[in-house]
């Protein structure tokens, strides 16, 4: 079925609460882009409150982050965390374990997309961050 032209209005979609079993912390899901074929590309805005942040994860096609307010945080595995602030861009490669979410006293908010594998795969999770993963001191 093609897309249909128009406007999404905002008051027809419901924001979500983060999964426990993917995320730490309290996290609201506001869907953006929802993929329809042909596309794979499926898009929402993540609001991580304090300390709050995605289990380490990967996604087979990446995904590319846009920082829309608050502080926040992305860790790709082996390197140390890195501040987020408005206006930041994360590339993040396919398959390359990382996390993000918010900074440890604020609040934060991106946009999130990413495309589906050719075969149809999601994101692979992985286990969720340690305080101690967490806490160590971000680089800006
Ligand atoms: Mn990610």
């Amino acid at each position: 079925m093609p897309v249909k032209a128009g406007v999404i209005r905002a008051g027809a979609r419901t924001t979500r609460r983060g999964s426990t079993e993917t995320f730490t912390g309290v996290v609201f899901q506001d869907p953006v882009i929802t993929a329809e074929a042909p596309s794979r590309l499926g898009g929402s805005v993540v609001t991580f409150t304090p300390g709050a942040r995605t289990a380490w994860h990967s996604h087979p096609v990446g995904q590319t982050l846009f920082c829309l307010s608050g502080v926040g945080r992305i860790c790709f595995k082996g390197e140390k965390p890195q501040v987020l602030n408005p206006g930041d861009t994360v590339n993040i490669p396919p398959d390359t374990l990382h996390w993000h979410g918010a900074s440890p006293d604020r609040l934060f908010s991106h946009l999130a997309l990413s495309e589906a594998g050719e075969q149809g795969q999601g994101t692979s999770w992985g286990p969720h961050v340690t305080d101690t993963e967490y806490n160590e001191p971000a680089t800006t």
